[in-house]
């Protein structure tokens, strides 16, 4: 049974409309890394195996959901991460996390895949950087299952490389019958990758520095009738906030046909997407 056929629906979710569906329990995993592999210069695959994942994993298809990623300390190798006890979570320490988003399950081999952009700074993208077969990582989460409308004609997926892994899973589970446009802000032509799906897809890379998110989303032509489109934005925090209000105030847009998530803060090391500010105007 798909998580979809779970009957466990809770929300509104923050962005008004959006279904959650909250799991029971947060799963805690200790993970090992099976194998790496770079994607394109600035992105490495991290497939996560271990005894933890035998009994799988809420995989919810066309709901691009988050981890909490708990890392060994980058100088004492310590890795902290909170235990559930009778009396709730307890942590032996303080733990080092950020959050990353399921690129991909395999049921079969019981595999959890991980996408990380070497940036070049941050606990995080250092140890992904040195990544190696063995290394150890605790999962947490997800803690609910973003379930995204699937009965759109057009979806507008846009971010940077970090909402690369989202904007990926969008564009492979859309329906067949949907139109995917896909606007992805990457470095430049070496970072571009290939990706496919069963709907129609106009996908776009964008190379920072000559060009901008926000300039390809105003040279996008929308479409006439923008009542069935529904659009996924994710990326750096001030970046997007231009972004909204040409959805929300340009393209007239309401609020349950758009997600948009700050998912980093340039200068702010663990930054809180919970913090990004709905400019709601
Ligand atoms: C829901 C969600 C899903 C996410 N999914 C992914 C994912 O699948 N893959 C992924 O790579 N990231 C993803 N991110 C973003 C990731 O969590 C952040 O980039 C995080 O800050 C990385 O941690 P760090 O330890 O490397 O850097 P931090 O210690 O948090 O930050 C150190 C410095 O690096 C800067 N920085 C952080 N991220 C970047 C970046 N991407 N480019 C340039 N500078 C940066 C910060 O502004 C800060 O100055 C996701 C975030 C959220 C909220």
């Amino acid at each position: 049974m798909s998580m979809r056929d779970l009957p466990r629906f809770s929300g509104p979710n923050r962005t008004g409309e959006l279904r959650l569906n909250y799991l029971d329990r947060l799963a805690r995993r200790e993970l090992r890394v099976a194998r790496c592999h770079d994607v394109t210069p600035r992105y490495r695959r991290v497939v996560l195996t271990g005894e933890d994942l035998q009994t799988g994993f809420p995989y919810a298809v066309f709901a691009p959901d988050h981890v909490r990623v708990f890392f060994p300390h980058p100088e004492t190798g310590v890795l902290v991460a909170p235990r559930e006890t009778p009396d709730g979570w307890v942590s032996d320490g303080e733990p080092i996390h950020r959050d990353y988003t399921v690129r991909a399950w395999d049921p079969a081999r019981h595999e959890l895949t991980l996408d990380f952009v070497l940036h070049g700074h941050g606990v995080a993208s250092r140890w992904a950087e040195s990544v190696q077969p063995g290394d150890q990582l605790v999962v947490n989460g997800p803690s609910a299952n973003w379930l995204l409308p699937e009965d759109c004609p057009r979806y507008l997926a846009l971010g940077d490389e970090t909402a690369l892994p989202a904007i990926a899973r969008i564009i492979e589970e859309a329906p067949a019958t949907a139109h995917v446009t896909a606007l992805i802000e990457i470095a430049g032509p070496a970072e571009e990758q290939d990706l496919t799906g069963p709907a129609t897809l106009d996908l776009h890379w964008i190379h920072r520095g000559p060009g901008s998110l926000e300039q390809g989303l105003r040279a996008w032509t929308p479409p006439v009738d923008v009542a069935g489109l529904f659009v996924f934005a994710a990326g750096e925090t001030n970046a997007l906030k231009p972004i909204r209000r040409y959805l929300r105030n340009d393209l007239g847009l309401t609020r349950d046909q758009i997600v948009v998530d700050g998912y980093w803060k340039r200068g702010v090391a663990d930054f809180d997407h919970h913090n990004y500010e709905l400019d709601d105007n």
